[in-house]
């Protein structure tokens, strides 16, 4: 991968482009995946579709293998192909001893292992504690469980188009992504 290569954009799933819920909201979901009513985010075809014609994409959860693949198969455009659709299997499992609880870890180092620049990559997530060792890849949005007035997808389909040709991403200042794209 060369410097001047479309940048690798990871997205989560859960929380970041749609609400799985396990008892619907009150309202139709959008379509059903295993037995899970979902919901998904709005702006989100527009946001797959503008994105990608710019950004190399790849899904990346902390679910099971078995949800990512279904999610995959419904909500993504068969004309986007995506560089990599990882599960939870790929995930570091972490336990934090404050909190007495297992948490994963997306670590971008296995991403690197697949020959990308991490210069290159950015990781889109609604929970920071999962790109911990990654921040500066990072881009954090807000978690999202089904409010229709959200913005979000739109604020950040600007922003990415904003960096697009940014060489090397890690040196941008992401945390007040938000302030910089605003509608
Ligand atoms: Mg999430």
């Amino acid at each position: 991968m060369q410097p001047h290569d479309q940048i690798l954009l990871i997205l989560d799933i859960d929380e970041t482009l749609l609400y799985a819920a396990d008892r619907p909201l009150d309202r139709r979901p959008d379509c059903q995946i295993g037995p899970y009513a979902v919901y998904l985010r709005p702006y989100l075809t527009d946001f797959l579709n503008q994105v990608s014609q710019h950004y190399r994409i790849a899904v990346w959860s902390s679910s099971s293998p078995e949800y990512v693949d279904a999610v995959v198969d419904t909500i993504f455009p068969k004309w986007i192909e995506l560089k990599f659709s990882w599960s939870r299997e790929r995930c570091i499992n972490r336990y934090d001893p404050e909190l007495h609880e297992q948490y994963y870890i997306k670590d971008l180092k296995k991403v690197r292992r697949q020959g990308y620049h991490l210069e290159r990559v950015l990781i889109v997530d609604d929970t920071p504690r999962k790109v911990e060792r990654n921040y500066g890849n990072a881009i954090y949005v807000t978690p999202w469980f089904g409010d229709q007035n959200d913005h979000e997808l739109q604020l950040l389909t600007k922003y990415l188009l904003q960096i697009r040709d940014q060489a090397n991403l890690r040196r941008i200042e992401k945390r007040n992504w938000k302030s910089r794209s605003q509608l």
